[in-house]
């Protein structure tokens, strides 16, 4: 089971969240990323996520993307899950990715709750869109789990770490929970716990093996050893 973070996408352009003194892009998190910050400033909230979503179309997955492809594609089985909200996991060529805390490349209607792809020039501007599946189409908002709201498939991400034996995680700082916790869980369950992270995290105790470093340089030379101790 492998679990990313901000940091895997860092080399293709995309910040992290606490790279500028606790600012997302300049912003604060609890205006921006909180239910909240939403119902008091939609126009904001609206305008920072369009922003993130036109920038998917200016970036490309690094080769720590190809490289959990890779992993995938060679062992029986493998669980990605992604704590981002990008689409470079997909674009890289992994094939079953779980967005726990939501994807960018989709909005939800607030009256329904349903999700819909919506990527068009016209889906891209700071106009606030409105939905496909009501009669009287309504609002859409961002399809992203903001802090104070619950991650998305816990259940079956409880399920894969509670039966996992190795457990990989990669360019996560361990501050957001529930995906911080899962470590602990996978560890309790007798499960090998490795790190790739570009510095050390707070939960950094919880890991069997560490590698500090780039995942971009680092994750190609490590997946293609584990496939061999695999084989
Ligand atoms: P985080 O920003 O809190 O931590 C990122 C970690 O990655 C840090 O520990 C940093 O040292 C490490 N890092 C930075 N560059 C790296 C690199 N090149 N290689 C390896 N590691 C590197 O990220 P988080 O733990 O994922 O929590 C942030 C939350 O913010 C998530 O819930 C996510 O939804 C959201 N977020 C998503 C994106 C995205 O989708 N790309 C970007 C920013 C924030």
């Amino acid at each position: 089971m492998v679990l990313t973070g901000a940091g895997i996408s860092a080399e293709s352009g995309i910040r992290t969240f606490r790279d500028n003194d606790g600012l997302w892009e300049e912003h604060r998190i609890e205006d921006v990323a909180t239910p909240q910050g939403w119902r008091a400033n939609p126009a904001l909230v609206w305008g920072f996520y369009q922003a993130r979503r036109r920038q998917l179309n200016e970036v490309e997955p690094n080769p720590a993307h190809a490289a959990l492809a890779s992993l995938e594609e060679g062992l029986e089985h493998m669980l990605l899950i992604t704590q981002n909200v990008d689409d470079l996991h997909e674009r890289g060529g992994s094939k079953d990715v779980v967005h726990m805390h939501g994807q960018l490349v989709t909005l939800r209607c607030e009256t329904s709750g349903r999700s819909e792809h919506r990527m068009d020039a016209a889906d891209l501007t700071d106009e606030f869109l409105t939905c496909n599946c009501c009669a009287e189409p309504q609002r859409l908002r961002p399809d992203i789990v903001w802090f104070g709201e619950q991650p998305m498939f816990m259940q079956e991400i409880y399920a894969a770490v509670d039966a996992c034996d190795v457990f990989i995680v990669i360019g996560s700082s361990g501050h957001v929970y529930p995906a911080a916790d899962l470590v602990h869980i996978a560890r309790a369950k007798g499960a090998r716990t490795v790190l790739v992270n570009a510095e050390a995290p707070m939960n950094i105790g919880a890991f069997d093996e560490v590698h500090l470093g780039k995942a971009g340089e680092l994750m190609p030379a490590l997946v293609e050893a584990w496939l061999s101790e695999s084989d």
